[in-house]
């Protein structure tokens, strides 16, 4: 057999073992889906915006009034996504408490005339003998 050969397969399956070793490194990570993920975005490009505007500013490219009125501007949206934020975190603090606070007891079948609660729908209240109505 010619030693060249087995060289060959071996260099082969040596290539096709680190090509599966980088694909297996290449892919991509399953991202936790953020409510915030949009809000950072849009920071960013505002952050960018505000890079720009003073850039173009230094190289005189922009009035002292036209660079005021845009700031202000890129400020004031930058406040809205930051607000965005903070709501968002509070509902989700907020949330899974009330989540918990829901009773996660059957629905009870109350009797109309004396109010003793039953577990299952009766025609007639097991208290105080009277029709009770099948709640829907
Ligand atoms: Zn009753």
């Amino acid at each position: 057999m010619d030693p060249s050969l087995i060289v060959g397969a071996l260099l082969g399956v040596g290539l096709i073992g680190f090509l599966l070793f980088i694909r297996a490194q290449d892919l991509p990570k399953p991202e936790p889906v953020s409510p915030f993920k949009h809000l950072d975005e849009r920071k960013a490009v505002i952050y960018e915006n505000l890079r720009d505007l003073q850039f173009e500013y230094r190289v005189n490219k922009l009035s002292d009034e036209d660079y005021q009125t845009t700031k202000i501007e890129l400020q004031k949206e930058l406040a809205r996504v930051l607000a965005e934020v903070d709501r968002i975190k509070a509902e989700l603090g907020v949330r899974p408490v009330a989540a918990l606070a829901k009773p996660a007891a059957p629905v009870k079948h109350t009797c109309p005339s004396c109010g003793a609660a039953f577990e299952k729908a009766l025609k007639f209240c097991g208290e105080c003998g009277k029709p009770m109505e099948v709640a829907s």
